[in-house]
């Protein structure tokens, strides 16, 4: 794909959207007092981290030169592929924010009257906001014909979100008990469970 072209699409289906779809949630969320908070100084630095590789990073890339010792080219149908990827990722990004509402937060937190969300989109997949990032970042690796700016999303998220989701599982089961031992049998991490047919 034209680095141009690819440059484009980063910057307003990426960078742009992302921005869009979160900002409402940062607002609403910082409004309902914090009950419990899990965040461990080694989660800020890599949530920081995802933020510098998943938005700062690019964005160097997009606006100056700096970054084009790292320039390789990608075939068009990657790019293509990634394409869908990326509006795959936005959907599922905007559709996790609307049903997680102002139980969403950045780090590992239970908010005052906090519920289990366990509709919508939470009704097959426990993670669909987590799973809208690794598209995200896939997408941005599919997309970007550069070493740097293309993968530097795609390593620290993969690092956070296996350090995490254990431990967001453990804190929702403390939190929510039988009920969320409940939710977890009928639903997957990433993907949904599909059941075995019966006649
Ligand atoms: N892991 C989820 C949510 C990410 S936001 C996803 O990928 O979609 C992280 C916060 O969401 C956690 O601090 C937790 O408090 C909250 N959370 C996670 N799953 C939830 C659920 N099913 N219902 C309500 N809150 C949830």
């Amino acid at each position: 794909m034209d680095p141009f072209v690819a440059k484009i699409i980063y910057f307003f289906g990426y960078w742009l959207a992302n921005f869009v779809i979160r900002a409402p949630h940062i607002k609403a969320h910082q409004r309902v007092p914090v009950r419990s908070n899990r965040k461990t100084r080694s989660d800020t630095r890599l949530f920081l981290t995802v933020g510098v590789g998943g938005f700062l990073v690019p964005l160097f890339y997009v606006f100056s030169p700096i970054l084009s010792f790292a320039n390789y080219s990608i075939p068009l149908w990657i790019g293509v592929a990634g394409v869908v990827i990326l509006i795959a990722g936005d959907w599922v990004f905007w559709k996790s924010h609307k049903d997680l509402g102002t139980n969403w937060s950045p780090t590992l937190e239970i908010r005052e009257g906090h519920k289990l969300v366990a509709n919508g989109i939470y009704s097959r997949i426990r993670h669909p906001m987590y799973l809208s990032i690794w598209l995200l970042v896939i997408a941005q690796a599919m997309i970007l014909p550069n070493y740097v700016a293309g993968f530097s999303g795609l390593i620290p998220f993969g690092a956070l979100y296996f350090l995490r989701v254990g431990r967001e599982e453990r804190m929702m089961l403390e939190e929510f008990g039988a009920d969320y031992e409940q939710y977890q049998k009928r639903t997957g991490r990433l993907l949904p469970k599909f059941r075995s047919w019966t006649p």
